[in-house]
């Protein structure tokens, strides 16, 4: 099968949140499964042009706001892998993928409006001819409303779509004056189509124009149609129910291997967990906390959005350490102010337990997961999560809500087969409570070493849920090939 897949972020050029991760392996797994994958992206400033080939002439774009520019760059880092990477100094050479420091960019319709349709034009360029267009989060959505009305006559005619939804409550909402702006045809201006509250929502195309619709857990799957997880548009989401698949994430196994992870001070597995007491005491070195290995030590990787569940988190954690449980807490991430400022306020309050790196630091989160007993995932939503694999590949014990893909890959300890620690209201006693069963765990290390086995031993490998998705195109396109056979006969 060849298949065309659009991120607006791709490991390792270009990463805001887990989106990156999922177009960064889930296409090379495919690929290792025989299928030929083309992925394209924003040819974004940031990334470096090394290890890219120029992919043919610039192509210009008319829309009803200007002429654009598309330059065209490719990199084939496996067989049957390769990256298309679209420019444009004026849309994408600029610090930020979606905004910068003064917030999200004005122009976010046209930047990815611009992307979604040179990305299509540059695969039939180089006679790529697509099954499937595999498309991701809002920034790709007006490729579904493309491919339903034009490509007649190209190679793209008979492509059948597939939208994956990472994060429900991005929609790409714009005033419906981005319409003319875009050049859209306003009778798809109606609730079965792009409009959502008198307004341009990207998201809606997708939902309404894509051949299947698939998101990154099958809790999360269920939860989007009910009202309160659905942002406004699970009627829409109920209607299509039997077009929509959970298909929960992998991760990639090599990165994420405490047996072989570069960035660690020591290595260790499962049958011999000695490398990560090693990684723990650096841990309290690199952030500059005491050297207090028996102490149960806490972390924290994350974007600082209330998604997150700070709202709940930072009070519990606060009279957590007030009560003088003995907890400590490595904090990495950035994100909103107010959180950040919040943490930083946590660790000058209790210098000698708490630490806070703002920034971003892959190595640093490889770290953290390695030397933390715990790590906090209080979400108040989440489709799938990553952190969440990480830590029990690493034997750090999530502390999680049941919600989302958290609630798929996470067992409470209490259970057979318990593999973390779980609580199900979105309030403060609960998190509380699960803490502080988490510590009285941690007094028990037999038991402790049990759990974290569990984890260790769990198969996350991307082939499991590409194999998912590879049936899921099989069934798009042998649905389409039925009525096309009877019609030839
Ligand atoms: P989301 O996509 O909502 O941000 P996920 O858990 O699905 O959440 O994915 C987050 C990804 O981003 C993980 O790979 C996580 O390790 C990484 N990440 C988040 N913040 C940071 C940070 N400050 N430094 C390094 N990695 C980070």
């Amino acid at each position: 099968m060849k298949i065309l897949f659009l991120s607006s972020e791709v490991v390792p050029w270009s990463k805001t949140g887990g989106l990156a991760d999922v177009a960064g392996a889930l296409p090379q797994a495919l690929a290792a499964l025989g299928h030929e994958v083309l992925v394209a992206t924003p040819h974004y400033g940031s990334i470096s042009p090394e290890g890219l080939e120029p992919a043919g002439p610039p192509l210009t774009l008319r829309f009803p706001f200007g002429q654009e520019t598309a330059t065209f760059h490719l990199a084939s880092p496996a067989p049957g892998y390769r990256v298309l990477f679209v420019g444009n100094p004026r849309f994408f050479a600029r610090d930020g993928i979606y905004g910068d420091a003064f917030g999200e960019f004005g122009d976010n319709h046209r930047r990815f409006a611009f992307f979604t349709m040179a990305a299509l034009s540059g695969s039939q360029r180089m006679n790529f001819p697509a099954e499937i267009v595999h498309l991701n989060d809002w920034q790709t959505g007006l490729a579904a409303l493309a491919l339903r009305r034009g490509y007649r006559g190209t190679a793209l005619e008979h492509a059948k779509t597939v939208f994956t939804i990472h994060n429900l409550a991005y929609q790409g909402v714009y005033p419906k004056s981005a319409m003319d702006d875009l050049g859209l045809p306003w009778d798809v201006f109606v609730t079965g189509g792009v409009e959502f509250y008198d307004q341009l929502s990207f998201l809606k195309a997708a939902l309404s124009y894509s051949d299947a619709l698939t998101t990154v857990s099958e809790r999360y799957a269920e939860e989007i149609r009910t009202p309160e997880a659905g942002w406004g548009v699970d009627g829409l989401l109920r209607g299509r129910s039997r077009d929509l698949h959970g298909i929960l994430n992998g991760v990639d196994v090599e990165e994420w291997n405490p047996a072989t992870d570069p960035h660690l001070p020591a290595r260790f597995q499962a049958r011999d967990l000695s490398g990560k007491d090693v990684c723990k005491r650096a841990l309290l070195a690199e952030y500059g906390l005491p050297a207090e290995p028996a102490a149960p030590l806490f972390g924290i990787i994350s974007r600082m959005v209330s998604q997150k569940g700070f709202d709940i988190l930072l009070p519990v954690v606060r009279r957590l350490l007030s009560e003088g449980t003995g907890m400590r807490l490595v904090v990495l991430g950035t994100g909103e102010p107010r959180f950040e400022g919040a943490f930083q306020e946590l660790a000058r309050s209790f210098p000698d337990k708490v630490a806070v790196r703002i920034g971003y630091d892959v190595g640093l989160s490889h770290r953290i997961e390695a030397g933390s007993d715990f790590f906090f995932m209080p979400s108040l939503y989440e489709p799938c999560g990553l952190n969440q694999m990480y830590s029990l590949l690493y034997g750090t014990l999530p502390i999680v809500r049941a919600v989302g893909g958290l609630d798929d890959t996470v067992r409470d300890f209490s259970e057979p087969g318990g593999n973390g620690v779980k609580f199900a209201a979105f309030n403060e006693e609960a998190l509380y409570e699960a803490t502080t069963r988490a510590l009285t765990l941690y007094g028990q290390p037999a038991r402790l070493g049990e759990v974290r086995r569990v984890g260790m031993g769990a198969d996350f490998s991307w082939s499991r849920s590409a194999a998912r998705y590879v049936s899921l195109y099989e069934s798009l396109l042998s649905a389409s090939a039925v009525p096309k056979a009877r019609k030839a006969k």
